[in-house]
């Protein structure tokens, strides 16, 4: 507790509150399988951690965007069904093959490439067409499909490949009643159709992220792809807060205080002066900034919780740290400064940073840096969890 308290800075991640998120989405798509999304570091949570923490509570796939991603998983020995989508040419495919990794393929190139990786490894791959169904990014164009879905059979019948999955993602699942939702479901359906009547036997069809997971049952196939919902993190603040559907946010990023001082009225504050105190008052020095994931535009904005009030950042957001304006309060240096976390505290949330920063949940979460140490708390208990299964 000391060590931690102890550090400039901690993004604490509540491995208990990642599984109960996890079983609370599981619940919410009874029926389906559930996939861990564990790109980017899992959202900036770190991806073993919460990896092993979600195949606890249930997790049967965990997906990544990268193939690297994927290995990394492997390397900390998750076993069971991992999927990476995030292709180029080049692959590395036949790592991927020997790596037990299904992967995605959106195109001819990525087929003639991942059946040529498998003739070498000497063993077959097991992809997931991936359908562009209206999001108009990755995927394939109903237009192409019968093309890829041919060679696809062709490929499965000299046995270098085994399509394992259809898929597709949604352009618009955090805008409940957008008119592309039922669009893409549609066409969805006619590009499985279409590949069954072909000969293709998927093991998972899916197409649901977190939004759809939470507010579209007819989107849930028979795997649902969560990311953000697993944080704990509401996909949109339309939607609702996580708590409206029973989850608890995952990460809480805390600093110690790095001074605390008198100064006198009208004195500027950090880079440009786009602060002034108004009256003769105390600042508080928070030692994070922007390369740790803090956004430069919340300047004069983000909240922070100090001393059992919520502050605001005073003027810029720096590279490295920023003040708070304490009113005449004086905590002593190293005491908490909570930008967010689950509010048990009172402090902001997540979204309420976005906010702030004009973005989204998503972007706050996943780009908190390198810099500051991931503390796990709960571990001991989901290890004991996880034995008791
Ligand atoms: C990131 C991602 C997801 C997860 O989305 P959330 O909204 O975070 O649940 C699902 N599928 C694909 C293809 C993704 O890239």
């Amino acid at each position: 507790m000391n060590e931690t308290a102890s550090l400039r800075a901690r993004a604490e991640i509540d491995l208990a509150a990642l599984r109960a998120n996890v079983r609370v989405l599981r619940e919410r798509a009874a029926g389906a399988q559930l996939m861990a999304v564990l790109k980017s570091d899992a959202y900036g949570h770190g991806a073993v951690p919460c990896a092993r923490a979600a195949r606890e509570a249930g997790a049967a796939w965990l997906g990544t965007a990268t193939p690297q991603e994927a290995f990394a998983l492997r390397a900390a020995g998750l076993d069971g069904r991992i999927m990476c989508w995030l292709w180029t040419p080049g692959g590395p495919w036949r790592e991927a093959i020997e790596a037990d990794v299904d992967v995605s393929v959106s195109g001819m190139w990525a087929l003639r490439e991942v059946v040529a990786a498998a003739a070498a490894a000497g063993r077959p791959a097991r992809i997931q067409l991936k359908a562009d169904t209206g999001l108009g990014r990755n995927g394939c164009q109903p237009v192409d499909w019968p093309e890829l879905v041919a060679e696809a059979r062709a490929a499965e019948r000299t046995g270098r490949v085994r399509v394992t999955g259809l898929w597709s993602h949604f352009a618009c699942a955090d805008e409940p009643g957008h008119p592309s939702i039922a669009a893409q479901l549609g066409v969805f359906r006619d590009m499985v159709a279409y590949a069954e009547k072909e000969g293709v036997e998927p093991e998972v069809r899916h197409m649901a992220n977190s939004p759809a997971t939470l507010t579209l049952p007819e989107s849930h196939f028979d795997l649902v792809r969560t990311g953000i919902a697993m944080y704990g993190v509401s996909p949109s603040p339309e939607l609702g807060e996580p708590a409206d559907f029973g989850l608890r946010p995952v990460m809480t990023l805390a600093a110690s205080l790095a001074l605390v001082k008198d100064v006198p009225a009208g004195h500027g504050i950090s880079y440009g002066h786009h602060y002034t105190t108004p009256a003769g008052t105390t600042l508080g020095l928070v030692p994070v900034g922007y390369a740790d994931g803090v956004p430069r535009h919340a300047s004069g904005r983000g909240p922070v919780l100090v001393d059992g009030k919520v502050r605001t950042v005073a003027g810029r957001v720096a590279m490295d740290q920023f003040v708070v304006d304490l009113g005449g309060d004086r905590p002593e240096p190293g005491a908490d400064a909570v930008l967010f976390g689950p509010g048990d505290r009172g402090e902001p949330s997540v979204e309420d940073w976005a906010v702030a920063a004009g973005t989204i949940g998503y972007e706050i979460v996943t780009r908190i840096g390198a810099r500051v140490p991931r503390v796990y708390v709960d571990e001991a208990a989901g290890a004991a969890e996880g034995a008791a299964r």
